[in-house]
């Protein structure tokens, strides 16, 4: 049995920052993870090795509300999904703190504003070296400058652009993680970023920026191949006094003072939900009954816009949004979503998701393409929820709402591509298997009867339980999570060495 002051389970966006700002404190730190280091190797960036072997993904598969299994979109392995990110790093927008009517109803007001994250979004986008340029996003607000330039637009991008411009629009440039683009040693600004493990360490994720370094502190460890089996309490409930962790298949016994779990916020919620004991009978921390529920994901669909005649010679493509149906569009007064160009689709990842397409076809196709997300926000339902089978395994039950506006945005996506000239826009969507965005399975609130975490993300129910991944959002809105986790990880580390660690 070894005894640390934080134990630290799991090591990606929440996590890997988490240890990261403890590591300076002299607090003895366990980081553990399920999985182990990514190798620089080839296979990095072979699109057939990512998408067609699965060689990252993990082998287990969930259950959908059906009962039908599948392979979530998930990667276990050091860093987390960070280290398979895009690394567009968004802020949320200011109101997306506030409830906000949609078309299927209202997305809940959090408990923290915009003004309380503000500080710590700009900690985050220092340490995970954000690009962007404030003041060309209209949904932008009154945020300060980015703390490096924007990448530039490749020339067919900016030709794009001027394009979206002419029909009325705002794109602006999407805020990206990388480390040194175009300097010796950086970021090469390739081909096979989102999805793909960077080959040279040159990407923004929790494993470059936060792991790694923390790891050279005397006081941080991590033990990889250690999955963290169940949180044992004290009698009276209200204390972790053991976490039992699978280490290579050896079972150990670790205490900890204090106990940070961000596992993600399906397995986040899946760990308390094995936890149960006598004192937390439907799972740990769940007195609200609202552990695993309000499970969200975004409404997300890939769309490729193809001309027979245009050979798209971009190699970096991911450089453009569009938040002009944010708020509203379609002639509709509610919120549309969020657009944005994606890294370059490849032959092989076209067909690892049609399969009955020749790969001669697969490649025309996506050398003539380029590559779109339009991304809407989805509403936490209590019934969309993550629960345990009888053997363990995962099941997600994920009924998908908000799809009249989702519909609307990726018919504005598709009007805005065929003004520009494309003769078709080919849409997909991975729907519930799509679990990269997954959050809200442990939302945090100030009422106990209504969340599970306070606004330090400590649990309501365990005094010595904190949870900083994905599943404290109360809400999804429609930009990307990461940065978010990633600054309310910050304050809470902040709040955890202030009056926890002393
Ligand atoms: C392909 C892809 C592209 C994406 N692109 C973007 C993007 O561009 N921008 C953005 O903001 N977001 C993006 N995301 C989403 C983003 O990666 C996640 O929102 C973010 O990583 C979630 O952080 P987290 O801390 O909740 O969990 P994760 O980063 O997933 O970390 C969870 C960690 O916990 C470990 N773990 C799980 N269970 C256990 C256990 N029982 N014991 C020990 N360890 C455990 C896992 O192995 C993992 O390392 C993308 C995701 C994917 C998959
Ligand atoms: S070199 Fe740059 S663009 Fe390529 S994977 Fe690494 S971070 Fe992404």
């Amino acid at each position: 049995m070894e005894h640390f002051d934080v134990v630290i389970v799991g090591s990606g966006a929440g996590g890997g920052t988490m240890a990261h700002a403890l590591s300076g404190t002299g607090a003895r730190v366990l980081i553990l993870e399920r999985g182990e280091t990514v190798p620089q190797e080839a296979e990095n960036w072979d699109p057939a090795a990512v998408w067609k072997q699965q060689r990252y993904r993990p082998k287990e598969l969930w259950l959908d509300r059906r009962g039908r299994s599948f392979m979530p979109f998930v990667h276990y392995v050091v860093g987390g999904n960070t280290k398979f990110w895009g690394s567009v790093l968004y802020r949320l927008r200011r109101d997306d703190f506030e409830a906000i009517e949609h078309a299927d109803g209202v997305s809940p007001a959090w408990p923290i504003d915009y003004d309380t994250l503000a500080p710590w979004y700009d900690k985050a986008e220092r340490l995970y070296q954000v690009h962007g340029q404030q003041g060309t996003d209209p949904t932008d607000g009154d945020r300060g400058p980015f703390p490096y330039a924007a990448i530039p637009h490749e020339p067919a991008i900016l030709e794009l652009v001027e394009r979206m411009r002419e029909q009325g629009l705002h794109p602006s440039h999407l805020p990206l993680g990388l480390v040194s683009p175009g300097l010796v040693g950086g970021c090469i600004l390739c081909s096979t970023c989102a999805s793909f493990p960077c080959r040279i360490r040159a990407k923004s994720d929790a494993d470059t920026m936060c792991v790694e370094p923390a790891l050279t502190s005397e006081t941080v460890t991590m033990w990889t191949g250690a999955c963290v089996q169940r949180l044992v309490t004290d009698a009276s409930g209200r204390k972790i006094t053991g976490i039992d962790v699978d280490r290579n298949g050896e079972t150990v016994l670790v205490t900890a003072k204090t106990v940070v779990v961000a596992c993600g916020a399906v397995n986040s919620a899946a760990l308390l939900l094995r936890s149960a004991n006598e004192r937390h009978r439907h799972g740990l921390a769940n007195s609200s009954g609202l552990v695993g529920r309000r499970y969200m994901a975004h409404m997300a669909t890939m769309m490729e816009a193809f001309h027979p005649m245009k050979i798209n010679s971009t190699v970096f493509q991911k450089t453009v949004s569009i938040n002009d149906f944010y708020r509203a569009g379609h002639g509709r007064p509610y919120p549309l979503g969020h657009i944005q160009s994606q890294g370059r689709a490849h032959g092989a990842i076209v067909q690892s998701v049609a399969p009955f397409l020749p790969r001669w076809a697969c490649d025309a196709f996506t050398s003539r393409g380029v590559d779109w997300l339009a991304m809407s926000e989805d509403l936490p339902r209590a019934s969309n929820r993550v629960t345990l089978e009888p053997d363990g395994r995962i099941r997600v039950s994920y009924r998908p709402n908000n799809i009249g506006p989702h519909a609307d945005l990726v018919r504005e996506t598709r009007r805005m591509l065929k003004r520009i000239g494309y003769w078709t826009v080919i849409t997909h969507s991975f729907r519930v298997q799509n679990t990269t965005h997954q959050c809200g399975t442990l939302v945090f609130g100030n009422e106990e009867k209504t969340s599970v975490l306070d606004p330090y993300c400590r649990s309501h129910d365990v005094d010595n339980l904190f949870v900083v991944d994905a599943s404290f959002f109360p809400s999804s809105a429609a930009v990307n999570p990461g940065l978010t986790i990633i600054a309310q990880s910050l304050r809470v580390a902040d709040h955890l060495i202030r009056n926890e660690l002393n």
